[in-house]
């Protein structure tokens, strides 16, 4: 399967890692927009929240309890903003489920 994060977990492309255990792989944006920016993905292939089922939402809920660690130990003490891109009008470009942790500022109040 031709996907990037897939590579990146498999080790074909190098990524500077946080955070991995046996489901979960965070590692930094590679091109942050703001001054900590992480990327939370399952272990598992699952394109986009829209391919979140009873079956694979476990691998989520353990994404969300880790997130939490992952952003502390990054030093977002004073709050942090997670987003995920789904489908074409978020402009999701990467088809591998992924969380953004954003922080490290104050962040704009507007969504988009
Ligand atoms: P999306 O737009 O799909 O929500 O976010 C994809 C994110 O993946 C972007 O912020 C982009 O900078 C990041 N990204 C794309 N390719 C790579 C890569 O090869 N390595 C890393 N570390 N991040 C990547
Ligand atoms: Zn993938």
């Amino acid at each position: 399967m031709d996907c990037i994060f897939c590579k990146i977990i498999a080790g074909e492309i190098p990524s500077n890692k946080v955070y991995e255990d046996d489901r979960v792989l965070a590692f930094r944006d590679i091109n942050p927009q703001t001054p900590v920016h992480i990327l939370v993905i399952p272990k598992q292939h699952i394109a986009s929240v829209d391919e979140v089922n009873a079956d694979n939402s476990d691998v989520v809920a353990h994404i969300f309890t880790m997130i939490p660690k992952i952003a502390k130990e990054a030093g977002l003490t004073n709050g942090y903003r997670v987003i995920t891109n789904c489908g074409d009008d978020a402009c999701q470009s990467v088809k591998h489920l992924h969380f953004h942790i954003m922080g490290g500022r104050k962040l704009p109040e507007n969504m988009g």
